[in-house]
């Protein structure tokens, strides 16, 4: 394990002080503005070995003030009815092709789908398993993202995990819990009124009853309060330590970096309170230190995991194979030559699928933006996703454009440097740089096109951003 100071070393440069997380490559916002609207056909993933989904839910209890994703706060049921229908009925169109690749892995995201009935999450797992014709027993990784809730003690949760993971067909196999923080006054002022201590430890003693394997995510990088600098590292330690004093396997622990991010709602007004990026290193170095210690091992992206057979199956099809399809409002499906995002738009998908019959060219058109990559910048998504998947890979195999030449030399330095190691199957980040997985993606990112986007580009109209970047 590095020294502290090793870690400061390797700055500046591979400093988180000028990411946050970032998942894909090139740039989101980069994508969007070279998008067009439409021009995914569904057909194309017919030749595919396999592939994974992404099924978003964008509803939620709570209100979290760091929250970046596509969500809102749930006003009534019908709101959610409506949704789940136009959820099916897109569902039935992606059944509608001629053959369907065998489906590996199902992320229920958001959100957050627990808020859901069992009743309803039954429904949703059955229509699924129908659209893609699923052969009973199919070996599928099945996660759904779960957060507290009050009011709903161990044995409520235990219930409803129970008839998810008793399922004959797509059995819940794998759990995501948003722990986030470790003290009620945290967790009040990051707005999750429901997720105190103790609804957090009944919903994860369930998980780890009934569920094969579950992570937990912690945020680091949550602006300062009242109560001064916190140490965050060592709250998620002892967050671990209390779980797994308790019998809990707490097989994976993942932290989530917030840093630096201008468009979520704590830190665009809070800038001035967020931790410097020493501190914001301090932190993630105490807690890798402290899971190693414990025997974690490195995971995929910011996962720590306790063996092998925690790891998760849907990364890999979006970061190193790129055949992940994303469903409903706002998700992103990973292509093996493209990315498309949908807009964050609920209404205009429900009102989209309400239609009577509609096509999925009409929900390609009116909902897609989809952006097609160049060899160079297939080539440049292959490593730099890769590397953050946690899988070795082959540097480039050739440096004739200009981004590549800057990738090889970036990958040199940090080679140079121990951040990355040789192994026979290629380059990989070591175990003691798994805290700078964040850092070294946007790192590699060309300095022509930062993975963060310009103020300006904040500051713009959405409808002015898609034209904002036009090249390639
Ligand atoms: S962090 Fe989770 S529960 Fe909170 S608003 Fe975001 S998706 Fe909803």
């Amino acid at each position: 394990m590095w020294e502290r100071s090793k870690v400061s070393d390797l700055l500046p440069g591979i400093s988180p002080e000028s990411h946050s997380f970032t998942y894909t490559y090139p740039p989101p916002y980069v994508a969007l503005g070279r998008s067009s609207r439409g021009g995914f056909d569904i057909a194309e993933a017919v030749v595919w070995p396999d592939f994974s989904m992404y099924v978003h839910f964008p509803f939620c209890r709570m209100n979290c003030n760091f929250c970046s994703l596509h969500r809102q706060t749930a006003q009534n049921e019908g709101m959610v009815s409506s949704y789940l229908q136009a959820l099916s009925q897109e569902l039935r169109l992606f059944g509608g092709i001629e053959c369907v690749p065998p489906l590996r892995a199902l992320y229920l995201g958001g959100g957050t789908p627990t808020m859901l009935s069992a009743d309803e999450l039954n429904q949703l797992l059955d229509r699924i398993a129908a659209a893609l014709r699923l052969p009973y027993g199919a070996d599928v990784e099945v996660t759904i993202e779960c957060a507290p809730e009050q009011g709903r003690d161990v044995h409520g949760w235990a219930a409803f995990f129970q008839t998810l993971t008793s399922r004959r067909q797509l059995p819940v196999t794998r759990a995501s819990v948003g722990v986030e923080a470790w003290s009620d006054a945290v967790l009040s002022r990051m707005g999750r009124t429901a997720a105190t201590i103790s609804a957090t430890q009944a919903l994860v003693a369930a998980v780890d009853q009934a569920v094969a394997t579950y992570n937990v995510d912690f945020l680091v990088g949550y602006p300062r309060g009242p109560e001064g600098p916190r140490e965050e590292g060592r709250d998620i330690v002892s967050a671990v330590n209390d779980l797994r004093a308790q019998g809990m396997r707490v097989p994976s622990v993942s932290i989530y970096q917030l840093w630096a991010v201008e468009n979520i709602p704590i830190s665009r007004t809070a800038l001035h309170t967020l931790p410097s990026a020493d501190d914001l290193l301090q932190e993630l170095w105490t807690v890798q230190s402290a899971l190693y210690d414990l025997g974690y091992i490195p995971g995929y992206g910011t996962a720590f995991v306790r063996g092998a057979e925690d790891l998760h199956r849907w990364t890999r099809h979006r970061y190193e194979s790129f055949r992940h399809l994303g469903f409903g409002s706002g998700s992103y499906s990973f292509l093996p030559d493209g990315l498309v995002q949908r807009e964050r738009d609920v209404a205009g998908y429900r009102a989209l699928l309400a239609q009577r019959s509609p096509h999925w060219g009409e929900v390609d058109r009116a909902i897609n933006l989809v952006t097609r990559l160049s060899a160079v910048e297939l080539e440049m998504r292959r490593i730099i996703c890769g590397l953050r998947s946690g899988t070795p890979v082959p540097p480039p195999t050739a440096t004739s454009a200009a981004e590549l030449e800057e990738l090889a030399s970036k990958l040199n330095r940090l080679t140079d440097l121990g951040v990355l190691e040789r192994r026979s199957e290629g380059l990989a980040l070591s175990a003691e740089s798994l805290l700078l997985t964040n850092a070294v993606s946007s790192y590699l990112h060309p300095g022509a096109m930062p993975r963060k986007p310009p103020a300006a580009w904040h500051a713009a109209p959405v409808s002015r951003r898609r034209g904002a970047h036009t090249s390639g």
